[in-house]
Formats: C-alpha cells, sequence, structure tokens
C-alpha cells in the first residue's frame, strides 16, 4: 500500500499548497484495486504526514493498517465509494467560492464548457448535517447522485470525485473556478446563458473519448 500511502500524503501538501483548506481541516483517500481505501487521520498537520500516519481501511471500514484514528468523515467516503464504482479518489476541501455557495444551499449549475466537462451534473448543495454523522454520508451520497463529480456540504465545503487523485483534484479546481465566476456573474447584476443538454453531453462525450492524446 506504500505507494498509494504516498499519493495521499503528497495530495494533503497539495491541498495546503492551493490553498483550498486551512490547517488540518478537509480529507482525502483512495481506493485500490482491491477496494481497500487509504485515508487521512484525523486532525493531523498535512506537511507532517508520514506513510505510518495513514490509514488502511477494508470497504466496511475494518481497519486494516495504521495506528492513528481516521478522518471523521471516513463514513462519508465509504459511504461514497460504496454508491459510486466510478470513484477512485476522493478529495473533500473547503475552497472559498464553494463554499460560500454551500453556505447560501444553493446548486451549481453546468454553465461553462469545462464545468460540463468535468464535473458531470450540477453539483448540488447536500442538506445540513453534522460533520462526522452519517446523515451528512447520506446527504451527501444523495446529493451527488449517479453522475456528479462534485457536490457541496451545506455550510461546509466540498466534495470532489475523481478516477484518479489528480482528476479529483481537476474537478474541484474546475468546481472553484466555476463557483467564482458564478459569483462574479452575480456581483454584475447579470445572469449566465445555459448550455443545452445535448451540448454538454456532447462535450461529455468528446472529453471521454477523444480529447488529449490517446
Ligand atoms: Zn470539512
Amino acid at each position: 500500500m506504500s505507494e498509494w500511502k504516498r499519493a495521499v500524503i503528497a495530495a494533503g501538501k497539495r491541498m495546503l499548497a492551493e490553498g483550498v483548506t486551512i490547517g488540518a481541516w478537509g480529507n482525502i483517500s483512495v481506493r485500490d484495486e482491491a477496494g481497500r481505501v487509504c485515508i487521512t487521520p484525523s486532525g493531523m498537520a498535512y506537511g507532517t504526514l508520514t506513510e505510518d500516519d495513514i490509514v488502511v481501511l477494508a470497504p466496511d471500514g475494518t481497519r486494516l493498517e495504521g495506528e492513528r484514528k481516521p478522518s471523521i468523515e471516513t463514513g462519508l467516503h465509504l459511504a461514497v465509494y460504496a454508491a459510486r464504482p466510478d470513484c477512485r479518489a476522493i478529495v473533500h476541501t473547503h475552497p472559498v467560492y464553494s463554499t460560500a455557495f454551500s453556505a447560501m444551499g444553493e446548486d451549481i449549475p453546468l454553465f461553462l464548457d469545462e464545468a460540463a466537462q468535468q464535473l458531470g451534473d450540477t453539483v448540488r448543495t447536500a442538506e445540513y448535517a453534522l460533520p462526522g454523522t452519517p446523515e451528512l454520508a447520506e446527504n451527501c451520497v444523495r446529493a451527488l447522485g449517479p453522475r456528479s463529480m462534485a457536490c457541496l456540504l451545506r455550510s461546509h465545503g466540498a466534495v470532489c470525485l475523481g478516477e484518479t487523485l489528480d482528476q479529483a483534484f481537476l474537478v474541484s479546481q474546475v468546481l472553484e473556478s466555476t463557483a467564482r465566476i458564478y459569483g462574479l456573474i452575480r456581483s454584475m447584476g447579470g445572469a449566465f446563458l445555459p448550455l443545452s443538454q445535448e451540448d454538454i453531453r456532447a462535450m461529455q462525450e468528446f472529453v471521454k473519448n477523444e480529447y488529449g492524446q490517446r
């Protein structure tokens, strides 16, 4: 599991460097081919984590490796993995603009090309529940639905999914930039023009099948 643990540690440092969370907030996990989940420990500074600090869990939450108390949102990560077989990595952050929309209980629609390409579906805000509770995990899974790669936790932050950690980070960056532009449009007193469902689907197909150096 060493390689996976190192990836989680690197992602923690990246999360701090990108300014999408403060202190020890937020959490990160990856799932390997066998379904084992590597997750960050609860309340430890990201800059100091070593492989021994990363907790490895079976899909049902049974501890396989590590002595630390795992992230308070471990139940949420496991619930998302159970509901979304396409998801292999989860990054939970508190980015400013996305979190502002979460505090208003608003959804972020796919009104930009890059959002349509990367976010999968409207980014919905989950109903409020206290951090670390099974209710929050349930509300998060419901907000994600079968297709969205991200959701907002009301008055809290964002949950971003990916096939890889890099992909989950990309989703988190696209979500935050979309939230920022959405806020800007509204502060200008304007409204976005919606993309058609047909165009959204065409872009998603293109990214899946043709984009890049395949
Ligand atoms: Zn959080």
